[in-house]
């Protein structure tokens, strides 16, 4: 069998500038990586892939979700993050603490084929359900499973003091896990932060991570506890580097924007969990005004869905709401408008850029790998096609991802997601929902 794939005659936007966007074009896939680009290629041997009604892309890259929450599902929609009946109550310390490592697997497992489903490639998985050794051995199951490319990003556990030995359970899963370069998954540290625990453990975590060359990623600016100066702390402790993603960044001071941005940090924003629980106002503005671009990031199932067209959307509706109403009221110097090729690249190269793999994925650059999407074109959503970004970003939804490929491999084709027993997922999600739920004396919403 060849091991040459050729996607023929679709729209391809390559997002890397040096090659540009076609109107009609072809992408060649050879083993694991992206061979050539452009119109009419030959490829003797190679299976072809009539793209005539698609729109050929990078797929879509969410550098931070909670994944093992994918069993809580829209559970707490009417929740804001702080107070009595809200997300830190509910799920940080009410839900998790009763998840078992096989809890965590099926969490993961609804997560990642929900991602597939929706067009992501590639994912930053905040894994902070860390309570045993034995829950990143379910989760790294559930994502090699899954054929995603994906950043394991192991947390400390929220709702208690970490284990005795939670630190040597991290370098156990470094030297089992992670010891070779060049793999679909990768190694990261999620870490709650110094908004969130003593600002010695926070050091330690992080310093942990660089023994190990882990990628930091920080909820940093969330709500009522960001607006206590701690990452200007760790900054003046000389701890930030450009090994770090920060979180949300909503309600961080400027002097704080300005030391991520200085030290070579990257972002990952998640506007609609941050208007719709309370984290404070997206910084989107703050951030380019500095000249960061920000990655976008699911967050958490249990408040929003799990796509990048409600990501791309939210956030350049709400800068061009803020700067348009700037106009309205007669105010001189109003920024631009992001455009909708800017909310591509936040949704693509940004994210493999936050994710550390700007090298390998992010755009259809020959050499890098062939984590593709094809997007129909010939759904009654969608046509004519009059622009192409435009109808990506602001036309389109989940019901258009066609096919999805990750290091070359199909996980989605035809409209269906390939190699994986949904309804086996199915039944074990609700089977594990209906146990963390009991256990936790959790009683789900009334209707
Ligand atoms: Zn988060």
């Amino acid at each position: 069998m060849s091991d040459k794939t050729l996607l023929k005659n679709g729209i391809v936007l390559t997002l890397d500038k040096k090659i540009g966007n076609f109107h009609q074009a072809d992408v060649l896939i050879e083993g694991t990586k992206i061979a050539a680009v452009g119109p009419n290629l030959k490829a003797e041997g190679a299976e072809v892939i009539d793209a005539s009604n698609m729109i050929v892309m990078p797929g879509f890259i969410d550098s931070h979700r909670h994944v093992w929450e994918g069993i809580l599902r829209n559970i707490a929609t009417d929740c804001p993050l702080e107070g009595d009946a809200s997300y830190l109550a509910f799920i940080l310390n009410t839900l998790a603490p009763v998840y078992r490592p096989e809890d965590a697997y099926v969490g993961d497992l609804v997560g990642l084929y929900g991602a597939i489903d929706a067009g992501i490639t590639t994912i930053l998985d905040w894994s902070h359900i860390q309570a045993t050794r034995e829950h990143a051995d379910a989760v790294i199951k559930a994502l090699q499973e899954s054929g995603m490319r994906a950043v394991f990003a192991y947390g400390y556990p929220w709702w208690k003091y970490p284990d005795e030995n939670q630190d040597n359970w991290i370098r156990d899963v470094a030297k089992q896990y992670f010891s070779s370069k060049g793999q679909l998954l990768t190694f990261g540290l999620a870490s709650p932060g110094p908004e969130f625990i003593p600002f010695e453990s926070a050091k330690s975590q992080w310093e942990l991570a660089r023994e190990l060359d882990a990628h930091i990623t920080v909820h940093v600016g969330v709500g009522t506890a960001g607006k206590l100066g701690k990452l200007e702390e760790m900054g003046k402790a000389g701890l930030l580097k450009d090994d770090t993603t920060y979180i949300h960044c909503t309600t961080l001071n400027d002097n704080e924007l300005q030391m991520i941005v200085d030290t070579g940090g990257t972002v990952t924003l998640s506007s609609p969990v941050e208007m719709m629980m309370g984290h404070g106002m997206v910084p989107i503005q703050k951030f380019l005004d500095r000249g960061l671009r920000p990655s976008l990031s699911i967050d958490v199932e249990t408040n929003v869905p799990n796509d990048m067209f409600t990501q791309m959307r939210s956030v350049i509706a709400l800068q061009h709401a803020l700067l348009f109403e700037k106009k309205l009221v007669g105010k001189s110097n109003v920024p631009a408008p992001l455009t909708t090729r800017d909310l591509l690249e936040f949704a693509t190269i940004e994210g493999a850029r936050a994710n550390g793999l700007e090298d390998v994925t992010g755009s259809l650059t020959p050499g890098k790998e062939a984590d593709i999407i094809m997007l129909r074109t010939d759904k009654p959503n969608i046509f004519p096609v009059n622009d192409p970004i435009g109808a990506v970003v602001w036309g389109m939804d989940t019901s258009n991802v066609d096919s999805v490929f990750v290091a070359g491999k199909a996980l989605k084709r035809n409209g269906q997601l390939l190699n994986v027993d949904l309804n086996r997922i199915q039944k074990m999600a609700y089977e594990s929902r209906d146990y963390v739920v009991a256990k936790s004396g959790f009683k789900l919403p009334e209707i």
